[in-house]
């Protein structure tokens, strides 16, 4: 972990008091550059642009073969059929489409959404679902409704960036639990719910991607799903499963939602962005009956009612088309991405290092990279931009500063040939990298970042805080770095995929 890391561990919007940053926060200071400062809400100052949307306009630079953003690749979509139905429904049914509707969502909708879950096993009542403006406001209005500042949310090492940001702008906290290459690890899990709720910490929920994790790209091993559902039981405390990516398997394994066999514990959240198109913001959440009615309020308070013309058109679009089919063709679209740059990392990674490794998804958009013990994916940044590739660092993906040794590479946008040459730079940059070290020796930030690793992955204090991070000694870290490796070597088995 470097110096600048280091400082990461107090957590956005939580700077120590007497800190410059802090100081340009307090009452009636303000700033030139923002006058208003001075008079945000508590929960604004948490709120922090993610490293992503910072690395976006380089990343979308033409020259640059982006490995960082997560946008689904809407080539295959049969945009003829799509323009159709459009036109149809404002010149045909304009009059309703064009309309406020009901705050929980099209009725027809939410029927045809119980279909779509029941293809990964999901019984569901259309009463029990409610539309959302993609899946991210799902997991705002659950939070809202359920977190208030100070409570502590469980997630994955890593987790998803997007939803950090919600639960720090809520100043919520976030504990993580490790993975390895069957995802969120049972035990770990179980320890960690133990050692907050002894500590009097209010959990909330686990937030979960069991399913082609972002950014991980691993799936939970059902025999861990039964357990996850059960330990969360015995702690009791709900799980939020965020399923964006379940459909998109590259084999015929279909991953069973927890969702599917505790429907009175989880609150399931989908969403038609990457099955569909992400434009017309559709997602859902469904809910166990009385949560149903709060969302409904929340969904009412925030949208008066979520995008009619949206709901009309993936509506119409599920009833007159081949769906699953087109589900099929973006399966294999992504496929080809994801073995074009397995093969290469393959190709290029071990050479330059023995210990780089990366997970093997079976579905979805991400490998998550990790590079040999020292090394600093984030601070590796700059001179991969230069060489025009860009990743995103680990640090994104964790609430408290961790995750410098690994990076996301997205396959989901470039051309294969891309991603190819995309690897191709990175590992020029690592090389680089490596070399360098190899000559000089590892600085001093570095031989501190391999220390605190592995003080943290033994016990090192743990909640990141949306609105303090004083560390909590109380409580076991676990998570530090995600387990997940690639290949058998000396840290233990590899996945079975490869
Ligand atoms: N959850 C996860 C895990 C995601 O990857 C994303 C999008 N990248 C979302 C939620 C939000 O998706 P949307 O709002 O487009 O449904």
């Amino acid at each position: 972990m470097s110096a600048a890391d280091d400082n990461r561990l107090t957590a956005p919007g939580s700077d120590p008091a007497g800190s410059s940053e802090s100081a340009a926060l307090r009452p009636g200071t303000g700033s030139r550059l923002d006058r208003y400062l001075p008079r945000y809400a508590a929960r604004a100052h948490s709120m922090t642009s993610s490293e992503i949307r910072a690395l976006f306009a380089v990343a979308s630079r033409p020259e640059v073969v982006s490995l960082a953003g997560g946008m689904p690749n809407l080539a295959d979509l049969p945009l003829d059929a799509v323009g159709e139905l459009a036109a149809d429904l404002i010149a045909g049914s304009g009059r309703q489409s064009l309309q406020y509707g009901s705050g929980q969502g099209e009725p027809f909708l939410r029927e045809l959404i119980c279909d779509v879950m029941a293809v990964s096993g999901i019984s569901a009542h259309a009463d029990d679902v409610v539309v959302t403006v993609g899946s991210q406001q799902a997991l705002d209005l659950v939070t809202r409704i359920f977190c208030d500042p100070g409570d502590v949310v469980v997630a994955e090492a890593p987790s998803y960036v997007g939803a950090l940001g919600v639960f720090r702008s809520y100043q919520v906290g976030v504990a993580h639990v490790e993975m390895d290459d069957d995802g969120l690890i049972p035990e770990l899990l179980d320890q960690a719910l133990t050692a907050l709720q002894a500590a009097g910490r209010r959990v909330k929920f686990l937030y979960t991607i069991p399913t082609f994790h972002n950014p991980a790209g691993v799936s939970l091993a059902p025999d861990r799903r039964r357990e996850v559902a059960r330990i969360c039981r015995e702690h009791d405390v709900f799980v939020v499963e965020d399923d964006p990516y379940g459909l998109l398997g590259f084999d015929a394994t279909v991953h069973r939602p927890l969702r599917a066999d505790d429907p009175d514990n989880v609150l399931y959240l989908g969403s038609f962005s990457k099955t569909f198109a992400p434009g017309t913001r559709i997602g859902w959440v469904l809910a166990p009956h009385g949560v149903r009615e709060k969302l409904v309020l929340a969904q009412e308070s925030a949208t008066l009612c979520p995008p009619i013309l949206s709901q009309h058109l993936i509506g119409r679009y599920l009833q007159t088309q081949d769906w699953m089919s087109q589900i099929k063709v973006f399966r294999e679209m992504y496929r080809e991405r994801r073995d074009a740059m397995l093969d290469s990392l393959s190709e290029l990674m071990p050479a330059i290092h023995p210990d780089i490794r990366w997970t093997v998804p079976g579905g979805g958009f991400y490998v998550w990279l990790t590079l040999p013990a020292g090394m600093d994916a984030k601070a590796m940044q700059p001179r991969a931009l230069s060489a025009r590739v860009a990743y995103v660092s680990g640090t994104a993906f964790f609430a408290d500063g961790f995750g410098s040794r690994s990076m996301r590479l997205s396959y989901c946008h470039p051309t294969p040939d891309r991603i190819r040459e995309g690897v191709r730079r990175l590992a020029g940059v690592i090389r680089a990298e490596t070399d360098i070290r190899a000559l000089f020796g590892a600085s001093s930030p570095d031989v501190l970042t391999d220390r605190q690793d592995q003080r943290g992955a033994a016990a090192a204090p743990d909640v990141a805080e949306g609105e303090r991070a004083a560390p909590d000694p109380s409580v076991v870290r676990h998570g530090v770095r995600p387990g997940v490796r690639h290949g058998g070597d000396a840290d233990g088995p590899g996945p079975a995929t490869r």
